[in-house]
């Protein structure tokens, strides 16, 4: 009897890990993937000791590997726009020995080309150039249409396609819902990798440092020992499209000059640095999109992982985290099948009977956590970029400072979020 097939909608981050662990269990993902083929992907992503430690399910290889192509976190500073500490902490350097798991900059190209080199030698089939267009349930199988006119039938279908999801599209229509385009938030960042300026940044070097200017915002953390990833979030009333193109010669140059008389005069040289040297500047707006109940996350045959499920604006850093969470908690619902063994056939139909029940416990579990952080990232957005004038800055800033002020309550704060999902 062959596996049941399961159609995974999206190469990024989630779809491959859920593919992964599903061939494991004994079924067969095939995942579609709507770019021709996977390569350059936007600057970097900051994966945290939860979302670690799930990659380091997949196999210890990967973990290993991240840490030693990429760097360790040690720690976090804040401070003004002109270099004045607000919060100097070392709490990322606990996080191996507590966690298992270290905080880790990553080239976000990197993570995908791996996972999806982890997906090619386990003989799992990726559809690259595929872009899902439709789906339609029918009572004893789900069918996926896409833009090049193939479709393809599979037991079940997990969307993994991300803020702009043409599966949760789809499911939403099934329930009578057109949703619109994803909510711009008015903020837009420009975002590069650059030769860290180790004089300038000093011990700062192996932090995560965030810098708070006068409606304008600076980050920075490390992606290797030479490199540094940075990203200036700025208000703008106007609609930037998500898009991580790569600019050419001169576009590259307008945007760097556009930043050096953003930030000149009032960041420090550690910033302009960044900027200065950057061999490109990405640009892109930021977008998130209104909360799912977690009815909304499936349907009888379909259900939403990731972004998908819970598209977030960055400023918390925990987007591709909260995907790994998911693809966790899905799988520990879903279950192994043992295939020449003598209840197989019995399994599989109870795998058809109970697949509502597993979606559903699943959005149950994962949709006001993810809600939650969604939220908090959208505060934080507002409160590093939207406060401008230097009495909402003065204000601005000491909250900053006090909410770093009690090392034991912010341990305990990032507690909540590290020690899960296991
Ligand atoms: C600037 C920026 C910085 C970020 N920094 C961090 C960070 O530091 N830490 C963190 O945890 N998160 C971060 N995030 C969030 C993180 O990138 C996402 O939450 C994460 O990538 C979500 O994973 P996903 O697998 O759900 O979706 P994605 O990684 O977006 O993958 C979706 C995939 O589906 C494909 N696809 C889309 N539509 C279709 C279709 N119709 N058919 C087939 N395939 C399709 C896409 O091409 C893509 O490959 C950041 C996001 C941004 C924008």
């Amino acid at each position: 009897m062959s596996s049941p097939i399961v159609l995974i909608i999206g190469c990024g981050v989630a779809g491959p890990v859920m593919a992964l662990f599903l061939k494991r269990k004994g079924y067969r993902p095939i995942v579609f993937e709507k770019v021709q083929a996977l390569g350059d992907a936007g600057a970097s992503l900051m994966l945290m000791p939860n979302g670690m430690k799930v990659l380091g399910l997949l196999d210890s290889h990967i973990s290993s590997a991240l840490q030693s192509e990429f760097q360790t976190l040690t720690g976090y500073w804040h401070g003004t726009s002109t270099g004045e500490a607000l919060a100097d902490s070392t709490l990322p350097a606990t996080f191996p020995s507590k966690y298992t798991q270290p905080a880790l900059g990553i080239k976000r190209t990197y993570l995908n080309l791996r996972l999806k080199n982890m997906l090619l030698d386990d003989g799992i089939e990726v559809r690259e150039g595929w872009e899902l267009t439709r789906i339609e349930e029918k009572s004893d199988s789900v069918i996926a249409t896409f833009s090049n006119n193939c479709s393809a039938t599979g037991s079940f279908l997990i969307g993994c396609d991300g803020i702009k999801a043409a599966s949760r599209r789809a499911m939403l229509e099934m329930q009578g819902i057109h949703e619109g385009a994803p909510t711009f938030t008015g903020l837009v960042q420009m975002a590069g990798i650059s030769q860290t300026p180790v004089s300038a940044l000093g011990p700062r070097g192996s932090s995560m440092c965030n810098w708070y200017g006068q409606g304008v915002h600076a980050i920075a953390y490390p992606v290797s020992r030479t490199h540094t990833s940075w990203a200036v979030t700025l208000p703008e009333g106007q609609e930037m499209q998500e898009t991580w193109l790569v600019a050419g010669k001169a576009e590259l140059e307008e945007r760097r000059t556009m930043l050096d008389k953003r930030l000149g005069g009032e960041f420090e040289p550690a910033v302009l640095e960044l900027v200065r040297v950057a061999e490109r500047i990405l640009a892109f707006g930021l977008f998130d999109r209104v909360e799912l109940d977690s009815d909304q996350w499936f349907s009888r045959r379909c259900v939403l992982v990731g972004d998908a499920a819970h598209p977030t604006s960055p400023h918390l850093g925990q987007g591709a985290n909260q995907a790994l969470e998911d693809c966790y908690h899905l799988n520990q619902l879903i279950p192994t099948l043992v295939p020449d063994c003598a209840g197989y056939k019995e399994s599989l139909s109870k795998i058809e009977s109970g697949l509502f029940k597993i979606f559903r416990v699943y959005a149950e579990t994962r949709q006001p956590r993810t809600a939650k952080l969604v939220k908090e990232a959208r505060r934080l957005g507002e409160q590093r970029v939207v406060v401008a004038g230097p009495e909402l800055c003065r204000k601005r800033n000491a909250s900053i400072a006090a909410a770093w002020a009690d090392p034991g309550a912010v341990a305990q704060g990032f507690d909540q979020l590290l020690r899960e999902p296991f």
